[in-house]
């Protein structure tokens, strides 16, 4: 369902659903965020509990952990978000016409 890392393609190859009702806005980067962030704080407090480390041992392991979590969870969000926008037919928000 993506044309690029991040892009949505314009429909679907297997079924030609029009993509265009597919905007996910900031919804994959806060649930990344949350859950990036407790795994990583919470593995930097208990590496610094038990072992306590030089600091620049914490910049080496959650730097790029970091940055390999969130590229590595981005897409299958984004893809989950889509597959719920379109199964629970999320749209913006409209004034009843009568
Ligand atoms: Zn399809």
């Amino acid at each position: 369902m993506f044309s690029g890392f991040l892009t949505v393609a314009a429909r679907c190859p297997a079924c030609d659903l029009d993509y265009d009702f597919a905007d996910t806005g900031d919804g994959p980067a806060i649930f990344i965020m949350l859950i990036v962030g407790l795994i990583v704080v919470s593995s930097a407090l208990v590496v610094e509990v038990v072992y306590q480390p030089p600091y620049w041992i914490h910049a080496i392991l959650w730097g790029p952990l970091t940055l390999l979590l969130c590229l590595a969870m981005l897409r299958p969000f984004k893809g989950v978000l889509l597959a719920l926008q379109y199964y629970h037919k999320a749209e913006e928000g409209r004034l009843a016409k009568d």
